[in-house]
């Protein structure tokens, strides 16, 4: 079935809509994301309780959350004091009785009628040789006849359930939040079209959509809940890959001005003037992705290019000639980086590596500048004096307009939001390149970059001595002291990394400016250490930055501010305090600040935590200096906690799949996601019509 486009589906009404919900409760529910009818029926349940287990009160255990039918054998008695009150009565089945205990609901003294038959379920206590339930929930149950003993108890109860427990907010109750939901999928189920091809049903045993919905609101059996979940988490993640991939065909794709520079000889052998005239030469990766996007760049499609490379690889240089050629070719580029400090060194590092572009085509952009400085570039991109932008998230902001732009360049794509990165997409018809340090395991790559070509800088600029990595302990402080005082005297500079800024009373974390103070004042007396968080001023923070690439700061006490980017090939050691605190993939990225010079580099990782997967975690990076493997290793040891760390990687977050526990799930679906489009690679036969409806959807939805 397919929906006519000017009617609009129940599943896009206003919760409003819905008998029931009134302004009042609408407020409520947007407070949980909730707008529409659809966004309710599609508000899955947190977690489920079980009313299914009965047991005789006679098996009941000491701790668990028991379901028993009973019935009250005395009047329930109210003891109050003060504004507290405690009911009590007993719960009587053939095979025992309990002691049942209310706190603060005297009102339920009234629904308790001696001889009536109800459904408890509560957590059950021992005491001495007599079992308690407190506060249980209960249902009644008129209906009910209790088995003789050792009859099955299940037939006993008409009806037994689950029972779901749903997210919810401040004045909105379980009941009557189920209520709603339960309305919106009556009203939305009609309107469900199953999107899956029955073939990928079959093949990967998924059930139904409507059955899916049904079950995983209100499940038969807990077993069912799993099915559900398990059909649902797959839709997840093949519409979003689906998504992606339709993104890319040309249809879907965004028009570009077509540079047409690699037709004019002119250009070219301009462009590869500069390139014998870098301090060093290119390796064969960045040459490789420098004319992927030369050629990329060439067509009236725009780009849409991710590079990716290691820490250290020399992604930077490849941006820069690319934001050259485009400027060679008469349009504008603009380069985007996720802090102050890392911008401002890209605007530095452009000016020393292409000396020959006039100083005033050149300009920074950070949220830190004047009104008036800022209005100053606007205006000099607009007539087209600036040709060169490098800025923070500034550069998105309104009012940056430029001439002609040709070429948007994210650096360090992973740190910015989904959101920030389409604004720049958007940007009208310029080419767009990002680049990214993330290693990312090559599942979860499908999921993150679908809709990207990609291009790899995989070997590493010459001459690298690897990074010795050790662990220590803080018993082991003097020693790295005296490392660091070495490295000092053969005139190198070291990075001390802290997880926080401030200390804060419940942690024994080391903070950057405690531990500041004291290797400045007590223990490193004899070096000029310098303190670099985010709280600090722009202009505090590019002056210590300064100072530090200067060699004026030997030692820099620091947050994570400078885990992105920065450059100083002087800077050879690094200690990291609270190692455990940190993802791996982000300690690999710290760890890549350092072995950018000549000088072998040792990286230190300061952790008091004993054995176990913690420990492991850190030994893995001891032992590889491959952003993949350990990208890998991560996954796979990863804790229950996000270590990992979502953000770190831009990752998407779903509500039914977990990209980590899901691995089988994933590729199936990627499998799924190939298969489909191998026979129909825009989703325009009928029997993907909806599947294709839904895809974009979903990815409206998540970029909305
Ligand atoms: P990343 O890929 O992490 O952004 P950068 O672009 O910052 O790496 O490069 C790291 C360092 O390597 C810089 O100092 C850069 O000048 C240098 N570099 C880049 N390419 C080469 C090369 N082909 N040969 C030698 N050094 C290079
Ligand atoms: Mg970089």
């Amino acid at each position: 079935m397919t929906h006519a486009t000017d009617t609009v589906l129940n599943r896009d009404k206003p919760v409003t809509a819905l008998s029931g919900v009134s302004a009042k409760r609408a407020q409520q529910l947007a407070k949980l994301q909730i707008e529409t009818i659809g966004d309710l029926a599609g508000h899955f349940p947190r977690r489920y309780e079980d009313w299914t287990s009965l047991k005789p009160i006679g098996d009941l255990q000491d701790g668990e959350d028991g379901v028993f039918l009973a019935q009250v054998q005395k009047v329930p008695t109210l003891f109050r004091k003060g504004t507290r009150s405690t009911l009590q009565t007993v719960l009587r089945d053939p095979s025992g009785a309990i002691k049942g205990v209310w706190f603060n609901q005297p009102y339920l003294q009234d629904k308790l009628a001696v001889g009536d038959i109800f459904l408890f379920r509560g957590r059950v206590k021992r005491e001495g040789r007599s079992f308690s339930v407190f506060n249980p929930a209960f249902e009644p149950q008129p209906q009910a006849v209790f088995p003789e003993v050792g009859e099955s108890l299940a037939e006993a109860v008409a009806d037994t359930f689950v029972r779901p427990v749903y997210p919810t907010t401040q004045g909105l109750g379980q009941n009557l939040l189920r209520g709603f939901v339960d309305r919106a999928l009556a009203a939305v189920i009609p309107e469900l079209d199953e999107t899956l091809p029955g073939e990928i049903r079959r093949r990967y045993l998924l059930p139904d959509r409507v059955w899916a919905y049904t079950q995983i609101h209100n499940p038969d059996h807990l077993e069912n809940y799993r099915l559900a979940k398990r059909r649902l988490a797959f839709d997840e993640l093949l519409l979003l890959q689906l998504g992606l991939r339709l993104s890319k065909t040309a249809e879907m794709q965004r028009k570009a001005v077509p540079l047409r520079f690699t037709s004019q000889p002119k250009l070219l052998t301009e462009l590869k003037k500069n390139i014998t005239a870098l301090p060093f030469p290119l390796t064969g990766d960045q040459k490789k992705a420098l004319s992927d996007i030369l050629k990329d760049m060439d067509k009236a499609v725009a780009m849409n290019r991710l590079l990716q490379g290691d820490v250290g690889s020399g992604k930077t240089i490849v941006a820069f000639l690319a934001m050259h050629a485009c400027v060679l070719a008469g349009r504008q580029a603009v380069l985007m980086a996720p802090t102050g400090i890392l911008a401002k060194q890209h605007e530095d590092s452009l000016r020393r590596l292409f000396p020959d572009i006039p100083a005033e085509r050149i300009a920074c952009l950070t949220g830190q500048q004047s009104a008036a400085q800022k209005r100053q570039v606007y205006e000099r991109l607009k007539s087209g004096d600036i040709m060169y932008l490098i800025g923070t998230h500034a550069v998105l902001q309104k009012g940056v307009d430029f001439r002609a732009l040709g070429l948007a360049v994210t650096d360090e794509q992973h740190r910015f939001g989904v959101k920030q990165r389409l604004r720049l997409i958007e940007e009208g018809d310029a080419h767009v390149l990002v680049m990214s340090a993330t290693p990312i395991p090559r599942t979860l790559g499908l999921i993150v970059y679908g809709d990207l070509d990609v291009s790899v800088i995989s070997e590493k600029p010459p001459g690298r001595k690897p990074i010795k990595t050790y662990t220590a302990r803080t018993k082991d402080m003097p020693r790295l002291h005296a490392m660091i005082r070495r490295s000092a005297a053969h005139g190198n500079q070291t990075y001390v990394v802290c997880p926080m800024v401030n200390e804060s009373d419940d942690s024994d974390l080391q903070s950057a400016v405690e531990l500041y103070e004291r290797l400045a004042n007590t223990e490193l007396t004899d070096l000029r250490v310098g303190l670099l968080h985010g709280q600090m001023k722009e202009k505090d923070k590019n002056e210590v930055m300064d100072r530090f690439l200067a060699g004026d700061i030997q030692v820099l006490v620091s947050t994570t501010v400078i885990e992105v980017g920065v450059d100083n090939p002087m800077a050879t050691f690094m200690l990291v305090m609270n190692a455990e605190r940190f993802g791996l993939a982000q300690l690999h990225q710290l760890r890549g600040r350092i072995g950018r010079g000549a000088d072998e580099s040792i990286c230190v990782l300061q952790s008091d935590v004993g054995e176990g997967l913690a420990r492991e975690r850190l030994v893995t990076l001891c032992k590889s200096e491959d952003g993949f493997e350990i990208a890998e290793a991560d996954l796979r040891l990863r804790g229950p906690g996000d270590f990992f760390g979502t953000r770190q990687h831009g990752l998407p977050t779903f509500r039914m799949a977990n990209l980590y526990e899901d691995q089988e799930l994933l590729s199936q679906s990627a499998e799924a996601c190939s298969h489909i489009l191998r026979d129909d690679p825009t989703l325009a036969q009928l029997e993907h019509a909806a599947l294709r409806e839904e895809a974009i959807r979903f990815l409206a939805q998540r970029e909305a």
